[in-house]
């Protein structure tokens, strides 16, 4: 597997620290093993996430000091506003200062409580927003996605046969919107087609049920579309994204993943004024007026240029390549993983590779942790640590696959790093029996697995 090289050179360094393995022994147990507990100074090569992680463009910090600051109709906000429709195609686009905030500002609108909320897979954040609106979460994530070993190209697919049982089971009154995650995350990063997207926006539209589009990896999804499904090997970027956005009335996107920059995130309405007039009320009181919401008048100079620059084809190329040779050199190692590799990163196996730890022991975490200790590499669980309890029984909810995502940062890491990274996977799957599971001394309602304190099982 060849590394595609960068298409950018580095003008500006951050150094980074490597440290002992008893030094991190300790930095761990007072993180109460968690490692978003831990100081980054801590932390050797940084795969936790890639929300807001990735290193911005001299044009985009240029963009910086040409931020209008003008509390009202600021021309960086008209400038976002002009390159956000021309991508999405929609009439309709309010910055806000992230993801979550635009799940804040549009679910509660479509929710009433007791309604089904539908989707490929929700993101945690969506699901936690959702479940505060007093919404049932249902996930209907394509059957092939659960296997880890089985190719599929499009495994972020929502499974229609799937839909199609749960509508003719429940009146589409029961039923608040439907969501597509693209690509989707919680299932490592897949992409969903277009023609999914398709078949899922005419069931939902002949139901009279709202698709929302989740749409943080836009442009990712599009360059697996452009590779992988036949209509659109000779479309480019941009009309791919255009047939992407025509499936949804509604869009929220967290533009800290391919938006490439720090803070920042959308919402998009395709044309309902009715929707447009509510998520300004909501607007206004919790993010700001609502030519900035929550964001200052640089970051969305900076968000405009981002957005541009996240759909050149050369750059994608790279990007969804260091995810390819990083996984390529774990299946040197015999490190198991989703296959097809996603967008963003590599989802490792966790539950294969460390079949002796239970669930509900984490396995996912327990490799995040000795990732750590090997070699200052951040990772985190994508497992069933992530999963809250069942909000009405209180018990644990088990997730499909124990997977400990490496996030690819944007722009950020070199091929050495991905190298150092594979390495000490290798490492640890030499004495993967040792390695522990882990019990959970301390946790939250809500998207527990930020704040939870764990503690390694004895044996
Ligand atoms: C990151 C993410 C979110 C939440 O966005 P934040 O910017 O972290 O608030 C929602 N959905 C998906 C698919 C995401 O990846």
């Amino acid at each position: 597997m060849k590394y595609v090289a960068e298409p950018f050179k580095i003008k500006m360094v951050e150094p980074v620290r490597i440290t002992t393995p008893e030094y991190r022994r300790e930095a761990i147990a007072k993180a109460n093993f968690n490692g978003f507990s831990l100081s980054s100074d801590d932390v050797y090569i940084d795969l936790q996430t890639d929300s807001g992680t990735g290193a911005m463009s001299d044009a985009q910090w240029a963009g910086m000091l040409r931020g209008d600051e003008a509390y009202s109709g600021g021309r960086s906000y008209f400038k976002l506003l002009e390159t956000a429709k021309e991508l999405f195609g929609y009439e309709y686009i309010q910055p806000v200062h992230q993801g979550r905030a635009a799940e804040k500002v549009l679910l509660p609108i479509l929710i009433k409580p007791g309604q089904y909320v539908i989707s490929n897979t929700l993101f945690d954040t969506t699901r936690g927003h959702v479940t505060i609106a007093g919404g049932r979460a249902v996930d209907l994530a394509s059957p092939i996605a659960k296997s880890t070993t089985e190719y599929a190209d499009f495994k972020g697919d929502l499974d229609v046969d799937a839909l199609g049982s749960f509508l003719s089971e429940h009146e589409a009154s029961e039923v608040a919107a439907i969501v597509m995650t693209v690509t989707n995350n919680s299932v490592g990063g897949q992409p969903v087609s277009i023609a999914n997207l398709r078949e899922v926006y005419r069931i939902a539209s002949d139901a009279g049920i709202p698709v929302v589009i989740d749409a943080a990896r836009f442009a990712e999804n599009a360059f697996f579309v452009k590779q992988r499904e036949k209509e659109f090997a000779a479309s480019s970027i941009r009309e791919i994204i255009l047939a992407m956005f025509e499936c949804g009335d509604a869009f929220t996107m967290s533009a800290k993943k391919d938006g490439i920059v720090n803070m920042g995130g959308l919402v998009g309405v395709r044309s309902n004024q009715e929707l447009v007039e509510k998520i300004g009320m909501n607007v206004i009181p919790n993010e700001g007026y609502l030519s900035y919401g929550g964001l200052a008048g640089r970051d969305l100079e900076a968000l405009a240029i981002g957005l541009t620059e996240s759909i050149e084809e050369d750059y994608l190329r790279y990007r969804i390549g260091q995810s390819e040779y990083l996984a390529a050199r774990l299946d040197e190692f015999g490190v198991p993983h989703q296959r097809p590799v996603g967008g963003h990163g590599v989802y490792v196996d966790a539950g294969a590779l460390l079949p002796h730890i239970p669930w509900n022991q984490y396995p996912g975490h327990a490799l995040a942790i000795e990732l750590y200790l090997e070699a200052g590499v951040r990772s985190c669980d994508i497992g069933s640590l992530l999963m809250d309890r069942n909000p009405e029984t209180g018990e644990q909810q088990r997730a499909a696959n124990e997977f400990t995502r490496l996030a690819i940062p944007r722009r950020v890491y070199t091929q050495a790093h991905l190298d150092v990274v594979a390495e000490a996977l290798g490492a640890i799957k030499q004495r993967a029996s040792e390695v522990p599971g882990y019990e959970i001394l301390w946790e939250t309602k809500v998207m527990r697995h930020f704040t939870a304190k764990l503690r390694p099982v004895a044996k």
